[in-house]
């Protein structure tokens, strides 16, 4: 596959063949298409980290044909931080190509103190959503995601409220994520009797994390809602980034991340095999884990964070080779259902 390497520091234009590499795969049953990688900036663009090398990535992102950036209220560190960062380079790089883009944020999590600042309250959601637009510059996002189930407040109210969001036009479409199967259902009936239909959900999805399989995925083929998948190279580990060690510099190797070490040192069997796996077939680790979810076409996208240009590149080029046979198809899940 194509790799640029534009990194004008000042003045950024687009390559003009950066759609020609890219797959892009209907949204559902939408009119949308959403790129079959996409990134998300819940690491490695806060006020912690170097605000060059995260312009670097989003341009290389955008160059490969990386239409769709993924944030929410609370990525940072410190919170809010990844949307300010993004409103800064988005005004600098991106402000002529905001119809290329397909931009999402969410609410759900813990935002700002006091009983309004979390979960799933019209009045969180409908604040939170302003709040982001402000940080990011932007006047809509192109999906609002409710970012996570709440127990306490009825999913009509939530969803009314994202509903509502679309109506005043600061969405232009909404989403669920890290819904189990039965609320998500629930979820998007509701949507679609207000009149919005359900976009997409955004589920924890990869090697590792194989819950969707058992139901979510078939209901929403079923209701043609899209599937993006988070965390497809499960925070590193299904790539070679731990195969000799934790290095310092990783995000297992760093404090306040929601890697542990021990997670790394659990894997780390199944992790060689699986590497062994990927080189037989001509890929690196990190490529076979994102062809291995994409072979499945109820995925829309995989949602892949990257902490360098070379490893964003390093993971586009799984596109080249998205085909398993039979048989690793089985020695894979051999290694994953082993204890
Ligand atoms: P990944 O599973 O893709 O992990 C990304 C990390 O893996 C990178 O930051 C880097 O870590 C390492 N890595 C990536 N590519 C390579 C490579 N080729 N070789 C070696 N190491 C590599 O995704 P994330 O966990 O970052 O999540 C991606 C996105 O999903 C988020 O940004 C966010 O948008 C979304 N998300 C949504 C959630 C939700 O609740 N809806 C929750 C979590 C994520 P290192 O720092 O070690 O270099």
């Amino acid at each position: 596959m194509r790799i640029s390497d534009k990194t004008n520091p000042v003045e950024y234009r687009a390559i003009e063949d950066r759609y020609d590499e890219m797959i892009y795969r209907r949204c559902g049953k939408s009119g949308i298409l959403l790129p079959t990688i996409s990134l998300g900036l819940w690491h490695n663009f806060g006020y912690l980290d170097n605000l060059e090398k995260s312009r670097r990535i989003l341009r290389t992102a955008f160059d490969e044909g990386i239409t769709h950036f993924d944030l929410a209220n609370n990525y940072g560190p410190p919170y809010g931080s990844a949307e300010e960062n993004f409103g800064l380079l988005m005004k600098r790089d991106f402000s002529v190509y905001r119809d290329e883009l397909i931009i999402s944020s969410k609410a759900g999590y813990d935002m700002w103190p006091g009983p309004y600042g979390n979960l799933g309250s019209r009045k969180y959601l409908i604040a939170s959503c302003d709040q982001s637009l402000k940080r990011m510059g932007l006047d809509y996002v192109d999906i609002f995601y409710h970012h996570r189930p709440d127990p306490d407040t009825p999913l009509e109210e939530t969803m009314s409220a994202l509903d509502h969001l679309v109506r005043q036009g600061k969405a232009l479409y909404v989403g669920i994520s890290n819904y189990p199967a039965d609320l998500a259902e629930r979820a998007i009936n509701i949507l679609k009797d207000l009149g919005t239909p359900c976009l997409i959900h955004q589920a924890k999805y990869s090697m590792f994390e194989r819950w969707v399989e058992e139901d979510l995925l078939t209901i929403l083929e079923e209701y043609g809602v899209g599937c993006i998948a988070f965390s497809p190279l499960a925070q590193g580990m299904l790539t070679d980034r731990y195969i000799n060690g934790i290095p310092a510099d990783s995000r297992a190797g760093k404090e306040m991340t929601y890697l542990e070490r021990g997670q790394v040192e659990a894997q780390l069997p199944k992790i060689k095999q699986l590497n062994e796996l990927a080189l037989a077939r001509g890929q690196k680790l990190s490529q076979m884990a994102l062809s291995w979810l994409l072979k499945d076409d109820r995925i829309t996208s995989v949602l892949i964070g990257a902490s360098s240009t070379k490893q964003l590149k390093e993971n586009l080029e799984a596109l080249d080779k998205l085909e398993f046979d039979e048989d690793e198809i089985r020695k894979i899940d051999e290694v994953l259902n082993q204890f």
